[in-house]
């Protein structure tokens, strides 16, 4: 019997939790391969909480072979080029992989280098690296004026740079030098978020605390040698300390496959999340081109396109449409936190900010690297 080829490319966060459950619904008949060559995966939520010592660093990195559910081919390459006429793609290392279903979980890269001016005095918490970066700057932390905000739209995780600015408010309260600093966030958004009720929750925080925040700053440069950050508008801030998050794109491998949109996302049907009318190629996660680039959409998604594509191996009918559920928890002020979840039919009911909430974002990796990423959840 000819076995059906699996092929899921992007080895973190939805395509891991798409080869595991997918593993989990499916027999020996279904081979699932997944290419990617990261040593590492890291559960990027905890960027909020690792400068600030709430979190050990060590705790949020696992071993990406340790991940895979047991089963499953692990190709260390990278895809270079995706023929979805040919159901090839071509790998880094020179080998060409033929699939009958492909998933497309690359993710998304940060282009620090699209903002002119942008340099190692720049601080971001997008990547572990600049996340241990900022976290040594913060020990040594002095009072003065702060400026913090994501470059330009796309970026990951809406609520991210929000919970920054309350971390690092609770920081200098701490340290007792908050009265002497000054924090302002950028957004190139109109508001904090697309839903009313929430935007109004964080920017009620935002004005108890005394975080200055800026809608539509559009960065257009930096010049750390005068520690001024300037937008497309004109206006300009001074700043002792710039945590900018870097403009985010799609990979490589998705512009020169000419599947992608200028930026380097992929249009998907949002119901199906299959790519054009490629009935065995789908997108899960950042890389598809949706405004919100959140892990837990990804998680959903991942599960979708598993049952999906174990329902079609299986020869049984799945008419199920995606609902765009996602859930997460985010971080309030001093150590309180709120709970989003909401899907394409409902906007996101927002309670009052609790501790158990903030217990939630604070065990969310314990749960991730436990039972989400295994496909258990
Ligand atoms: C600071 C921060 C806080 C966040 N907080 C939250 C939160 O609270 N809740 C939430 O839900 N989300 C949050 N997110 C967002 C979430 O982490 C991302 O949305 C999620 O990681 C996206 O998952 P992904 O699998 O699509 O991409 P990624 O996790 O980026 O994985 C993509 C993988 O594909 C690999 N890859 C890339 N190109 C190729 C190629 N050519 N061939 C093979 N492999 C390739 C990469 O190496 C990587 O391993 C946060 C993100 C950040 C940075």
């Amino acid at each position: 019997m000819n076995k059906i080829n699996v092929l899921i490319i992007g080895d973190a966060n939805a395509g891991l939790i798409t080869a595991n459950k997918l593993r989990m619904h499916t027999g020996n008949d279904v081979n699932i391969t997944v290419v990617g060559k990261s040593e590492k995966t890291y559960f990027k939520p905890e960027g909020v909480l690792i400068p600030f010592n709430g979190i050990d660093y060590r705790d949020t990195v696992k071993p990406t072979d340790s991940l895979l559910n047991y089963g499953i081919n692990r190709i260390k390459s990278m895809a270079k080029k995706i023929n979805p006429d040919n159901r090839t793609v071509l790998l880094e290392n020179g080998k060409t992989i033929e699939y009958d279903y492909l998933v497309i979980a690359t993710g998304d890269r940060l282009v620090p280098e699209n903002v002119p001016g942008y340099n190692k005095d720049v601080y971001h918490f997008y990547d572990m690296e600049n996340v241990l970066k900022l976290r040594d700057k913060l020990n040594n932390l002095k009072a003065g004026k702060f400026v913090v905000g994501p470059a330009s739209i796309p970026f990951q995780c809406p609520v991210a740079p929000e919970e920054f600015v309350f971390g690092l408010d609770m920081l200098l309260r701490r340290k007792g030098i908050r009265e002497d600093s000054d924090i302002t966030l950028i957004l190139p958004m109109d508001d904090v978020l697309p839903f009313k009720n929430v935007s109004d929750l964080e920017r009620k925080g935002f004005s108890e605390l005394g975080i200055n925040f800026i809608p539509k700053f559009k960065t257009q440069a930096v010049d750390t040698s005068k520690g001024t950050i300037v937008a497309e508008s004109g206006e300009s801030l001074n700043y002792d300390t710039l945590v900018l998050v870097p403009p985010h794109m799609g990979q490589n491998v998705i512009i020169d496959s000419g599947m992608g949109t200028a930026k380097g996302f992929i249009d998907v049907d949002k119901f199906t999340m299959k790519y054009k009318n490629y009935d065995n190629i789908f997108v899960v996660g950042d890389a598809a081109n949706f405004p919100m680039k959140v892990g837990a959409l990804g998680h959903s998604e991942a599960a979708y396109v598993a049952s999906k594509i174990a329902a079609e191996c299986d020869g049984t009918i799945n008419d199920d449409k995606f609902d765009g559920f996602m859930g997460c928890s985010s971080v309030y002020s001093d150590k309180m936190g709120f709970t989003l979840s909401f899907d394409y039919n409902s906007k996101p009911f927002v309670n009052f900010p609790s501790k158990t909430d903030y217990f939630l974002k604070y065990i969310s990796g314990d749960t991730y690297f436990s039972s989400i990423i295994r496909g258990i959840l």
